[in-house]
């Protein structure tokens, strides 16, 4: 039965108004919309607790009790009904705070009811407040063993639409088709690696059998969701391989021999050499390049993209290197063209605010191929800028750039160039494989030599004074701080007010011994900003007080300390990124937390990691488990949105690398997925990833 074509509009239960909710909310239509709206939790009810046994550490229970003495007592916002629940073993309080004409309407002493709900322990008191009722004899006959609970929102209640409803739908769909549901596995796909079939797996999602039918429901659930990601994302790579011509840089030439002899100012990891070679042997292979370097901050990126670029020069290409921010660009753009002074090479910078003179000489120097590298932000992907033969394109900070933008680059040449995204927010394996999965990855694991682990503190705003003082100390040493405020839209005033404030106090402290104090924010024009940037950068300002705008690239290695204000505003990532502006040259370097003394506990989680490590993969990993995937930056901007129905990629890291590996023996011996036996995976494909395709051969 063709489950996505039935609207649930006409499911008995259901009608226009439901569905409309349910349409807005959760974007649930058809059918099957409705059978993968998956329960978040399950709820044991297949025992039934004796009021004696019940304490305050148990999740939900239920108990059979009838029920006396229903009440009402308080006044106003404290109005509420009590009620005595009573069975052979004991008594149990029942509190309301709302409801109270249904309650007296509705209960019955006389009548035994199964209760259900969260004791909790009040004036040493056990009660359960809201609990769910129902009369003994009809549940008796209803369902019980593994409840299915599913996520609702607020306006889904006001339409009725409670878990309990939904469940009932649910229910109806499942007396409507009549146990036909077309499978999507083939029958020896699901006989090989031993799954459930697919009408009994959506079953016993929403009506568990037994705890044991529901872990292998989820498992074939889990198993084919990631198993079709896989399948789809390889057999894009496979294709890309095969289709697309790239520029074969033949040889290592002059410019880079010259540099890496003559000019080079300090040894290259072992990781740099390593991925510098992968990236060459990928650029030579005739094959275009898609490659993600993933490395952690400080570990030496730009270094290596400008040895690639030279290599892309000795084989008579331009290069140009793209990043998400001006500051980050013009940066980039000062290294390199100092790095690369001796070797009379030209390179311009592109961005937002070139003049149009200079802008049109950039233009003219693109095409007529006199210009060799070009660095700048999103200025370049204007549809002016055109080349006269690109061959590489370097992509900096990754996550910052939305699909389509990277798209425009690759369009930038008749035969595709090499492209290499960089990333400082590493990107744990699992989501990698999902997201990135069509782009070959090299990883930099290893910071140069001589860098002194960034020693982290949590520290509480009151004690302000004490941090000033050691960044005073810090100071006197000839160092440098940054201080950042959270400021997570440019535009909200209160947030605002804090960074001012801050500054101000920063101010009145330093000031008076000698130190001047700069500050940046995203309301500045980029001239001022980075007028400020500079003033830091030649230390003209000891102390840089700043939004996230300085998140990402910027190098100040006289930087030793970063206190970050209100910590617990941030994400992971963010907190990462911000502390690698420190630690980058040989100084012992800190990064001070400052948060209130009431924290959440995912915050006070975040802050724990923080403290604990200074590795950026543990970091990422700890951030999926915290927040799941589909908040981590770069999710949203990927173009694939990671929306997974029932897997978790936090969680389910074992099942996604062996569905890999098994996408990839089906796809060596058959590519195109054109065997009788593969039939189903190749319509399959087609349905499930009709709309995305075309972003898989971007990256
Ligand atoms: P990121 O990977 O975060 O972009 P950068 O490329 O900005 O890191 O490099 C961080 C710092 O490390 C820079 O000051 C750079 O000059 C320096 N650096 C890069 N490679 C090496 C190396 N092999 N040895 C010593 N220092 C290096
Ligand atoms: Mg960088």
């Amino acid at each position: 039965m063709e489950l996505a074509g039935l609207n649930i509009k006409f499911l008995p239960g259901v009608g226009e108004k439901k569905a409309a909710v349910l349409l807005e909310e959760l974007e649930i239509q058809s059918y099957e919309d409705m059978l993968y709206h998956v329960p978040y939790k399950y709820i044991d009810r297949s025992k039934i607790y004796p009021i004696a046994e019940l304490t305050g550490h148990l999740p939900y229970i239920q108990i059979k009790a009838k029920i006396r003495e229903l009440k009402s007592i308080g006044e106003g916002k404290a109005l509420r009904m009590t009620a005595i629940a009573y069975d052979e073993t004991g008594t149990l309080e029942l509190v309301w705070f709302k409801g109270f004409k249904y309650l007296t309407n509705q209960i019955d002493p006389n009548k035994e009811y199964l209760i259900f709900g969260q004791p909790s322990v009040f004036n040493r008191k056990i009660s359960i407040v809201h609990p769910e009722l129902d009369s003994f004899e009809k549940t008796s006959q209803l369902r019980v063993g593994f409840q299915a609970i599913y996520p609702t929102t607020e306006k889904m209640k006001k339409a009725f639409l409670n878990s309990k409803v939904i469940s009932k739908i649910q229910e109806n769909i499942f007396k409507t088709i009549k146990g036909k549901i077309s499978e999507t596995l083939p029958a020896w796909f699901i006989q090989q690696h031993k799954l459930m079939f697919l009408h009994d797996a959506l079953y016993n999602i929403h009506f568990p059998e037994s705890p044991d039918s529901l872990r292998k429901a989820l498992y074939r659930l889990k198993f084919e969701e990631l198993f079709y990601i896989q399948l789809n994302i390889l057999k894009l790579k496979y294709k890309r391989k095969s289709y697309f011509k790239g520029h074969n840089f033949k040889i290592v030439g002059e410019y880079f021999n010259t540099f890496y002899h003559n000019y080079l100012p300090f040894q290259l990891t072992n990781a740099q050499k390593r991925v510098i070679k992968e990236i060459r042997q990928d650029c030579g292979s005739t094959k275009q390049m898609n490659r993600l370097l993933q490395g952690d901050v400080g570990s030496g990126k730009t270094l290596v993209a400008m040895l690639c670029m030279l290599i892309a020069l000795d084989n008579c290409y331009q290069a140009c290197l793209m990043a998400p921010t001006e500051i980050l660009a013009t940066q980039h753009y000062e290294t390199i063209r100092e790095l690369l002074k001796e070797l009379g090479i030209t390179v311009a910078l592109l961005t937002g605010s070139t003049h149009k003179k200079e802008r049109e000489t950039i233009h003219q120097g693109l095409v007529n191929g006199s210009l060799q590298i070009l660095i700048g932000t999103h200025a370049l992907l204007e549809d002016v800028v055109t080349f006269h033969n690109i061959g590489l394109v370097i992509i900096d900070e990754q996550h910052r750039f939305g699909v389509a933008q990277r798209a425009k680059l690759w369009q930038k040449n008749t035969i595709p160039p090499h492209v290499l995204v960089m990333t400082a927010t590493p990107i744990p394996r699992t989501l990698a494989m999902t997201l990135y999965g069509d782009l070959d990855v090299s990883v930099i694991d290893e910071l140069p030599p001589g860098r002194k682990p960034i020693t982290t503190l949590h520290t509480f705003e009151k004690k302000r004074q004490e941090v000033f003082r050691f960044i005073e100390k810090e100071l006197e040493k000839g160092r440098q701080a940054y201080v950042v405020y959270p400021l997570i839209s440019e535009s909200e005033k209160l947030d605002f007010r804090d960074l001012e404030a801050g500054y101000e106090q920063l101010n009145n402290y330093f000031l008076p011994k000698g130190y001047k104090i700069g500050m940046v924010h995203g309301k500045l024009k980029p001239a001022e900003k980075e007028q400020e940037m500079n003033r830091f950068i030649s230390a003209e300002t000891k102390i840089l007080v700043s939004t996230t705008v300085i998140e990402v690239g910027v190098n100040v290695p006289n930087a030793s300390i970063m206190v970050i204000e209100s910590a617990e505003r941030f994400g992971l990532s963010q907190l990462h990124q911000l502390r690698g502006r420190v630690g980058r040259g040989a100084d012992q370097s800190y990064c001070i937390l400052m948060t209130s003394y009431k924290i959440s506990n995912d915050s006070r989680k975040r802050i724990e990691t923080m403290t604990s490590t200074n590795d950026g993969f543990e970091i990422a990993e700890a951030d999926l488990k915290l927040r799941g995937p589909g908040d981590l930056e770069g999710t949203q901007q990927s173009g694939l949105t990671c929306s997974l129905k029932v897997a978790n990629l936090g969680k389910d890291a074992l099942i996604l690398n062996e569905v890999s590996r098994i996408a990839s023996e089906i796809l060596t011996q058959d590519p195109n997925l054109e065997n009788e036996n593969n039939q189903l995976f190749a319509i399959q494909i087609k349905r499930l990833f009709k709309t995305r395709i075309t972003w898989h051969y971007i990256s």
